[in-house]
């Protein structure tokens, strides 16, 4: 069939499954350019269809050669219906791998579920033994919890007092204020339920306990900082007190690791256009801004890049892993610089409907929010039919 995009605000309903599987070669084809990296062999992946999961899944397998599980909850694809790009992505990174005699399995379900993380063991178990470096990089909107069976739902929202501020619709380009009430209720513990570091913590205890992890295991689950004018919605908002949560957990964590010489750390990412990072009010205006800036200056970085970074400059050094303050591995340090700060600041107070296709990179927000979905991606034809059904390698 031809498929073309359907929008719908910050979600595109169709995706395209030659566009997906083009953005995965040229993100294997980016790792592959930058050299061995001498890191974790057999790898699980939590989160790894999209993103910085799916990246740190390409790098893992193509810069260190090592075998890889991924879990990943997305939608196949059935006659007439495409499937979610997540499936796509993985199927493409499925066929790849095996081209050049990796291993790649996945699991396509709730990986909050006790179900999920048995499913795991067991092909860990069966396939690999142990697992040397566990990534945990999932972003969802809710969580069934396992123990008490119910259904948290996270909320983006500022605490303790409404925030207004300048958002962007990156459709359009319209430049609007939007105000956002702050957390009510159970909101914040809700949002720390889902996003938090439990459920991190509920992974590393049972792959502890099956005794699938190997001696010196490392694992690392993602945050976010960001500047100033998405601080009231972001760090010091619900989200934020997930991510507070979540950096907090890599201390216990670590702790419960000792007796087989494993850590745990948080990696603070920057701001990209992913599918989790468009939901958020305000962080499309300044992504625009910083997009436009970072480029300017030649840092400008995707996920494929960052974690190409985090692997081969932060966690597979020689000698310890550099840290902050806080104990955090940072690969936001280009986009928290001085300058870059400084400027994307200037332009906040500039930006208008206006000005913002001229001071923002708006076009390149756009395209990336595209590419996400496998569309307008360079060197696909989507003019041409492609066969909507795919499925995925390992499991034919
Ligand atoms: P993403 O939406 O691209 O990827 C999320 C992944 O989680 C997908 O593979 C999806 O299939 C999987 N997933 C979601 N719910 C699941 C479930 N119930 N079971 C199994 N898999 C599930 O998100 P992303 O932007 O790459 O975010 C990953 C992490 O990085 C998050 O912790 C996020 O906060 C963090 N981060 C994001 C940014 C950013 O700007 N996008 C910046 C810094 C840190």
């Amino acid at each position: 069939m031809i498929i073309a995009p359907r929008v719908r605000g910050f979600i595109c309903l169709t995706a395209h499954p030659r566009g997906c599987e083009q953005n995965v070669i040229n993100q294997i084809e980016y790792v592959k350019s930058k050299g061995t990296i001498d890191g974790a062999k057999k790898v699980l992946v939590i989160g790894s269809s999209t993103g910085f999961g799916l990246a740190s899944r390409i790098t893992s397998a193509f810069g260190s050669d090592a075998a890889t599980i991924g879990v990943f909850f997305d939608k196949p694809s059935s006659p007439g219906r495409p499937a979610s790009p997540g499936f796509y992505n993985t199927a493409a990174f499925e066929k790849q791998a095996h081209k050049a005699g990796l291993y790649a399995k996945s699991i396509n379900g709730d990986a909050f579920s006790k179900e999920i993380k048995e499913q795991t063991i067991n092909l860990i178990k069966k396939d690999l033994g142990q697992v040397d470096l566990v990534i945990y990089s999932l972003a969802s909107p809710v969580r069934t919890h396992p123990e008490i069976g119910k259904r948290f739902k996270s909320v983006l929202k500022p605490i303790g007092q409404t925030f207004s501020n300048k958002t962007v619709d990156f459709h359009t380009g319209n430049v609007s204020e939007v105000t956002i009430a702050p957390a009510e209720g159970e909101d914040v513990e809700n949002t720390v339920t889902v996003m938090g570091g439990e459920d991190w913590q509920m992974w590393i205890d049972a792959l502890k306990n099956a005794n699938v992890l190997a001696d010196g295991a490392t694992t690392v689950a993602y945050s976010y900082i960001g500047p100033e004018v998405t601080k009231p919605v972001y760090r010091n908002g619900t989200i934020g007190a997930a991510k507070d949560h979540l950096e907090a957990t890599a201390f216990r964590i670590s702790d419960s690791l000792k007796a087989i010489n494993g850590k745990a750390y948080v990696s603070v990412n920057k701001a990209l256009v992913t599918q989790a990072s468009s939901a958020i009010p305000v962080i499309p205006l300044y992504i625009s801004l910083l997009y436009k800036v970072m480029k300017a200056k030649g840092t400008h970085e995707g996920c494929i890049e960052q974690i190409q970074r985090l692997f081969s400059d932060r966690l597979y050094v020689s000698g310890e892993v550099p840290l902050d303050d806080k104990g955090r591995i940072r690969i936001d340090d280009w986009e928290m610089s001085e300058d870059v700060q400084n400027e994307v600041a200037a332009l906040w107070q500039k930006a208008t409907t206006e000005n913002l296709s001229e001071i923002g990179d708006l076009e390149g927000y756009s395209n990336n929010f595209y590419n996400l979905f496998g569309f307008k991606v360079d060197a696909v034809d989507y003019d041409v039919d492609v066969n909507e059904e795919v499925t995925l390698p390992s499991e034919s």
